[in-house]
């Protein structure tokens, strides 16, 4: 017979996954010989067993819990339901990572209509008694039956008016007696039956209520912004009550072993003297500093003190503890490894590995790859952000803070940023003709989009603060205003918005600049130390590629070449190229194109010096570039002497059913091979000339994107390779280049032994092969992804973290494939992804050279990466 119950004594640390985080710790803070409230665990296996029995705990599970209750009672001289002596209980929920969103706690769990009057007569405190079954009424109600907590806040706050009392503690016994049989009478009302009085049904009610909660909405969301896979289930504690709330020389508080926001070398904490619970994180009344305790109760203090110590040196990391004081004997009741900010994160591993209790490698696995993005932007200064008002949130698509004035358009975004003026821009979505508004903003918030739409995409590009996706907002962008959350705001009106946590506030709110420390470039040292992965950057300009260097860059994965071309000075260039009747026109406009390219790739090449680049050809349809607005429309048409209706009905003739899938890509280099030939020579010449210039080595890399089958790559390849020998002649010179593709349709990983044998190297595009493979394109997901989550279809957003199963075996295929043929070909990939810390982990395990992210994530990567080798080494 399966074993679901577990007494703390028969647990320990390692447990984790059986126990859940809380059980196991206070199973082995028990074996440690510290004052636990004695309990016993129900098995995450028992909450997956329920799940599986249709949602129902079965005899076999229920029998174990009676019989691990019959020891505690044994154990604690108390019987459970007694009406004499009674022995409550807590029942908290305790998964295998923390994770706020699932079932609150319910305390004095066993007390009934009975048990209370012993309970009153053994403890001699009344007041004490009826006050611990009130708080389990309400909480039963409100936890386990999802009764609204206002029936109960309502009858307790008509007694208080009715009996003149300022604090709920100004209650007498006898009124705290009515207002359990108001509360027991609501109850009945709403839901149809008497408060259980039976302790063995409020127990089971309770646990099933915390399995229930694991699959809550809530439960749900967190879960898929951590990574936390459906199946884990959550533990059950059941433990021992111990009261705070017993007088004055009771308490109970909350402590970290090292400051959780600086990460300062000392105790940091606050209790409350005579209360229960989550009193204190509630804020029901002001906690005292835990250094007070000292003056208070020396004798808990030092004993206090000295167990914080011993847990710290235990589990060898800063520690957050919960203990109450019931009557002067100090008690535990949960410690684990505390949550602490970024810059704490960093500073608390150094000062381990300088006491000498952990070596950098375990500083590296500790820390949180994600957080590391709050170290590089902007934040809000604390106090302002208190004084702030928030007005709305939406997704927390691209981290840091921002304030400025809000503008509606991308020209009145940049016009106003060239005045000196801070921008917050808001659009309904952005799109590629955003982009300069977009990089002169301080912030971007948009109505619509998920967490992979443009503007969250560019946004985290740039490092530029964005929340997206905010529906709440009611906008006119004609008329420049929006509304949302009952304020108005018009062009001009100052704005702040929190693209860490999705908050949008009213007003200008300081923020102030990142502030990378010395202990950040000694974590990175040591991250490159350990790491056998590289990092390179996703960066179109100079200025990206600088940053990406700055973060520890060690080349460009990509480098998107159609973004050179939606600056004011080139657009017309390309509309023309567009709109060219004959192979001569167009290559007479490319050719006005080419010493834009090449400087901006000379440029490129400068600020790497040497490092690899990869420049990926153009990409997108061609409509992405042709004028929507009137003014430009007739202005292009003045501009290439055609009429209006003409260039209306070319722009037209672009139009596509399916742009994603449409004519794109390397189709546009078989349709125009003039595109890939100017492209070839803007290339060559930069890094000639580069070479030339600034003695820098440059080996050119070009990726030809959505490639689906050897001949098509064979085809544009012969291209490139023909007018890069021909530049090369000209100049006289010799020099390497490489050709590769990008692996993004599902087809050119099938494929990928046939594609290695033109391909040098492999570069894999998992935003396209995401949506490919799934049949779905981001911009569309969000409409539907969260039914899928609510049911439980999928998990996570594959456009955010990479879906191993699916698209992740694509990529292992296609790599595979890839080294068959070309033993020496080089893999990396350059989606979304390659800054996700899970992504990075698969990618080092399928052995692929590199991953390519946008600049604000390589740290992030570098860390990844420098853990996911720690725990595969290879
Ligand atoms: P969370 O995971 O939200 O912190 P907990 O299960 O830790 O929830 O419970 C919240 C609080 O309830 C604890 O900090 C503690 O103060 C109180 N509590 C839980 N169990 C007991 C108990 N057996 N005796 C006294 N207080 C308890
Ligand atoms: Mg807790
Ligand atoms: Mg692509």
């Amino acid at each position: 017979m399966a074993k679901w119950v577990y007494l703390f004594k028969e647990g320990k640390a390692e447990m984790k996954n059986l126990l859940g985080g809380k059980g196991a710790n206070l199973a082995e803070m028990t074996n440690l010989g510290l004052p636990i409230p004695q309990g016993f665990i129900v098995t995450t296996e028992a909450c997956t067993d329920y799940y599986k029995s249709g949602k129902t705990v079965t005899e076999e599970i229920k029998g174990q819990i009676f019989e691990a209750m019959a020891k505690l009672e044994e154990e604690q001289g108390k019987k459970f339901g007694d009406t004499e002596n009674p022995l409550l209980v807590s029942v908290r929920s305790g998964a295998r990572a923390s994770m706020p969103g699932m079932m609150d706690t319910i305390l004095n769990l066993g007390l009934n209509d009975v048990a209370v009057e012993g309970f009153a007569k053994k403890t001699g405190n009344p007041r004490f008694a009826y006050d611990s079954y009130r708080r389990f009424i309400q909480m039963f109600s409100d936890v386990v039956m999802e009764m609204s907590k206002t029936f109960f806040e309502g009858i307790l706050d008509e007694i208080k008016e009715e009996k003149g009392a300022q604090f709920d503690t100004d209650l007498t016994a006898d009124d705290l007696k009515e207002v359990i049989a108001k509360y027991k009478a609501i109850y009945k009302e709403k839901m149809g039956e008497e408060f259980p009085q039976d302790p063995k049904v409020q127990l089971i009610e309770a646990i099933t209520a915390v399995f229930r909660s694991w699959d809550n909405p809530r439960a749900i969301y967190y879960r898929r912004m951590n990574d936390i896979p459906g199946d884990w289930g959550t533990a059950v504690n059941i433990q021992t009550m111990v009261f705070g709330n017993m007088g004055d020389t009771s308490g109970t508080g909350v402590a970290f072993t090292r400051n959780p926001s600086t990460g300062e070398a000392k105790i940091y904490g606050e209790y409350l003297i005579n209360a229960q619970g989550e009193d204190v994180v509630a804020g029901i009344r002001t906690p005292l500093p835990i250094s007070k305790l000292e003056e208070d109760m020396p004798e808990c203090y030092a004993e206090f003190m000295a167990i914080a110590t011993k847990l710290e040196n235990h589990y060898r990391d800063m520690q957050d503890m919960e203990f109450t004081i019931e009557d002067k004997t100090l008690y535990f009741l949960q410690t684990r490894n505390g949550k602490r900010t970024a810059p704490a994160a960093l500073q608390i591993a150094c000062d381990l590995v300088d006491e000498g209790k952990i070596t950098p490698q375990e500083a590296i696995k500790r820390i949180e790859a994600k957080a590391l993005d709050q170290l590089l932007h902007p934040a809000f200064d604390v106090a302002a952000l208190k004084a702030g008002k928030v007005i709305g949130s939406a997704l927390p698509a691209s981290p840091g803070a921002a304030a400025g004035k809000v503008y509606f358009t991308a020209v009145d975004a940049k016009n106003a940023a060239e005045k000196g003026e801070r921008v917050i821009l808001v659009r309904l979505e952005t799109s590629p003709e955003d982009i300069e508004g977009m990089h002169a903003a301080e912030g971007i918030l948009t109505v619509r989009g998920g967490m992979t739409s443009h503007a969250a995409v560019v946004a985290r590009g740039m490092g530029t603060a964005c929340v997206s996706g905010c529906g709440a907002i009611n906008i006119n962008e004609e008329a420049k205003v929006f509304t949302l959350g009952g304020e108005t705001i018009v062009e001009g009106d100052y704005i702040s918005l929190d693209g860490s946590t999705g908050n949008i506030y009213l007003g200008d709110i300081k923020t102030v600049e990142a502030e990378i420390s010395g202990n950040f470039d000694r974590i990175m040292k040591w991250a490159d130390e350990f790491r056998s992965l590289k990092v390179r950057t996703n960066a179109d300009t100079p200025e990206d590629a600088a940053n990406a260097i700055k973060f520890g860059a060690e080349g460009i994965g990509l480098c998107r070449t159609e973004h050179m071309f939606f600056e004011a000075d080139r657009i017309p260039k390309i509309r023309k190229m567009i709109l060219s009747k004959t192979v001569e026109a167009r290559e007479e406009a490319l050719n006005e194109l080419i010493p834009f390219q090449r400087d901006d790739f000379k440029a490129l090449y400068e600020v790497m010096e040497g490092r690899p680049v990869t420049i990926r050809f153009l990409d997108p349809p061609l409509h992405e570039f042709v004028p929507t607005e009137e003014e430009d429309i007739i202005a292009l048409a003045k501009d290439m002497n055609l009429t209006v209706e003409e260039v209306k009905a070319t722009c037209e003739s672009l139009h596509e059913f399916n742009p994603m899938m449409g004519h794109r890509g390397c189709r546009l280099a078989v349709t125009y091979p003039e595109i890939a030939r100017m492209q070839t020579r803007a290339v060559m010449e930069a890094a000639i000339a580069v070479k030339n210039e600034k003695g820098i080595d440059v080996v050119p890399e070009i990726m030809i994107p959505l490639v689906g089958e050897k001949r098509e790559l064979k085809f544009v390849k012969d291209i490139v390779v023909e007018t890069a020998e021909a530049v090369l002649a000209e100049n006289n010179t010799e020099m390497v280049y490489h050709v590769g593709t990008m692996i993004e349709i599902p087809r050119a990983a099938l494929l990928a032994d046939e594609i290695a044998e033109e391909a040098e190297f492999f570069s894999f595009g998992t935003n396209d092969l995401t949506q490919m493979t799934f049949g779905f394109s981001r911009d569309d997901a969000g409409k539907f992804l969260e039914a899928y989550y609510t049911n439980k279809i999928y998990e996570s957003d594959p456009f955010a973290r990479l879906d191993q199963e699916g698209v992740g075996k694509l990529v292992q295929m296609a790599a595979e494939k890839g080294r068959a043929t070309r033993p020496d070909i080089k893999l990396g990939i350059c989606g979304e992804h390659g800054g996700d810390p899970s992504t990075v982990e698969f990618c080092h395990n399928i052995g692929l050279n590199y991953v390519s992210c946008s600049p604000f994530r390589v740290p992030i990567a570098r860390l990844a990466a420098a853990q996911a080798n720690l725990n595969n080494p290879r």
